[in-house]
């Protein structure tokens, strides 16, 4: 039985007061966290604040992107090290405004997956297709590709921290989510993929999360849906009534 576990990617949205805001919300909101894994991914100079504020909550914090390497000169960036010695345990990487806003393949997800596992944080790799690809029968080719490459070299124990969303680029931020049975069929697909990658035990343990437009009001059924362990959750993740909604849908 995997423990469902819902994540909200705040983007670049708030300032600094609403972060602490939000976090506070949350604190005061979690309540037992035993039946679900909560977290949450501010942005890079809010990490500290909200990793504080969130205290022993239970709420985890984690950086919505991380460095490929672990240190040295590389302008603009931020290594795994450094998001962990401010209080993330965890990474996203490959969401698809990295992949599609700014270019990044799979090689360099990849690189960033294994430099957060090197740097001590647990990972949720993104996978997810665009609509044009969807259309044309690709979805299968598609996060086949991502999920492969970006696993490529991780090993069976490092798997135990890692974490996979299919978020359908199409249902990201459109207020269009995939249907239920459109989400199964595809983590049931991803399921099958990791158990050809790694041993059964190791395959099972993985948690796939839906993601795209999730809200209080459609997380219950997509939650349930076959294969669905949780939700990677954007706009709804903005406000501590539309995120604790989300993680009431999975306790
Ligand atoms: C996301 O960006 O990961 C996401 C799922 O966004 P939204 O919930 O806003 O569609």
């Amino acid at each position: 039985m995997r423990t469902p576990y819902v994540a909200g990617n705040w983007k670049m949205n708030l300032d600094r007061r609403r972060a602490f805001e939000l976090a506070e919300a949350l604190r005061n909101r979690a309540g037992d966290l035993s039946s679900v894994d909560v977290a949450v991914a501010p942005p890079f100079v809010y990490l500290e604040l909200v990793a504080q504020t969130l205290g022993k909550s239970g709420v985890r914090v984690g950086s919505q992107d991380v460095c490929d390497r672990a240190e040295g000169a590389f302008t603009g960036e931020v290594s795994a090290a450094m998001v962990r010695d401010v209080g993330a345990r965890f990474a996203i990487v490959g969401h698809s405004e990295r992949r599609h806003v700014y270019g990044e393949d799979d090689a360099l997800t990849n690189a960033k997956l294994r430099a957060a596992l090197e740097g001590d944080l647990d990972v949720i790799l993104c996978v997810g297709e665009l609509l044009e690809e969807r259309d044309a029968g690709r979805t299968e080719a598609v996060v086949r590709e991502q999920l492969q490459g970006g696993l490529d070299g991780v090993t069976s124990e490092q798997m135990a921290r890692v974490t996979v969303a299919y978020e359908p680029v199409w249902a990201i931020g459109t207020g269009r989510t995939a249907s239920p049975e459109q989400a199964s069929e595809v983590h049931l697909y991803l399921r099958g993929l990791l158990e050809g990658l790694y041993e059964a035990r190791v395959a099972d343990g993985v948690r796939i999360q839906y993601g795209g437009s999730v809200k209080p009001g459609n997380a219950a059924e997509l939650l349930s849906a076959p294969g669905v362990d949780g939700a990677l959750v954007g706009g709804a993740a903005l406000t501590a009534d539309d995120f604790m909604g989300i993680v009431d849908a999975a306790r």
